[in-house]
C-alpha cells in the first residue's frame, strides 16, 4: 500500500484519467481482498443497505423536483453544465469501493470529451457519488425548486452523505486494523494535470 500511496500522490500522470485509474485499481484490490470480509459483517451490510436506499430516495426527489431534467437541458441541450473534466477526481478510493460493494458498475472510459469521466448521454453514471456532486446546487437549480422541495432534497442528501461518512470511517478503521497501516490514500481527491505541470 505504501508504494501505491506514493503513486497516488505523484503529479506526473500523462493522461487526465490516470489518477482515477490508480484509485479504481486500488479500490478493486481492496474489494478483491476484503470485499467478502465486509459483506459478512452484519452491521456493515445494514448500513450499506440504508445507504443504497438513501441514494435512491435522493435520486427520486431530484427526479420529482426536476433537478435531473434541468441538468439535462443545461448540459446536453445547451452544452453548458458543471460536470467538467477533472471532477471525476472527487471520487475517492473509498467512494469507488462503496460502488463495488454495492455491485455497481463503473464506466471504463470517458464517454463525453471535456466532461467528467462519469458523464453519460443522459447524466451521471456513478451510483454512490462524491459529496461535492450531491451538495452543489447552482442558482439555476435553486430557482427551479420551491422552498419545500429544496428542504426535502437537502434532507435526503444529508441522510445519504451522513451514511456515506459513517461507512467510509467504518471501512478505513477496519482496514487500518487489518493491515496495520494508516490508509491516507482512501480519502484523497486530488487533481492531476497532463505532464505533471
Ligand atoms: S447543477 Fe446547474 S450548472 Fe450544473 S448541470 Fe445542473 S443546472 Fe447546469
Ligand atoms: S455528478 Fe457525476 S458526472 Fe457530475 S461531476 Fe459528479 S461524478 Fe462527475
Amino acid at each position: 500500500m505504501k508504494t501505491r500511496l506514493q503513486k497516488i500522490f505523484q503529479r506526473r500522470f500523462a493522461l487526465p484519467e490516470e489518477l482515477l485509474f490508480e484509485k479504481v485499481s486500488l479500490a478493486q484490490e481492496i474489494f478483491e481482498n476484503y470485499g467478502e470480509y465486509f459483506l459478512k459483517l452484519k452491521d456493515f451490510v445494514e448500513l450499506l443497505k440504508k445507504y443504497e436506499k438513501a441514494i435512491e430516495i435522493s435520486n427520486k426527489r431530484m427526479d420529482e423536483f426536476q433537478s435531473f431534467s434541468e441538468c439535462y437541458v443545461c448540459t446536453v441541450l445547451e452544452g453548458k453544465g458543471c460536470c467538467k473534466a477533472g471532477l471525476e477526481n472527487e471520487a475517492t478510493v473509498a467512494i469507488i469501493l462503496l460502488n463495488f460493494l454495492l455491485k455497481k458498475e463503473l464506466p471504463k472510459e470517458r464517454e463525453v470529451p471535456g466532461r467528467c469521466f462519469f458523464v453519460g448521454p443522459v447524466g451521471c453514471k456513478l451510483f454512490a457519488r462524491p459529496p461535492l456532486c450531491r451538495e452543489f446546487f447552482c442558482r439555476r437549480l435553486l430557482d427551479t425548486f420551491k422552498q419545500e422541495e429544496y428542504v426535502l432534497i437537502t434532507q435526503a442528501i444529508a441522510e445519504e452523505l451522513t451514511l456515506q461518512g459513517i461507512l467510509v470511517r467504518y471501512i478505513k478503521k477496519e482496514l487500518e486494523f487489518l493491515t496495520g497501516e494508516f490508509l491516507y490514500e482512501l480519502d484523497i481527491t486530488g487533481y492531476s494535470s497532463p505532464g505533471g505541470k
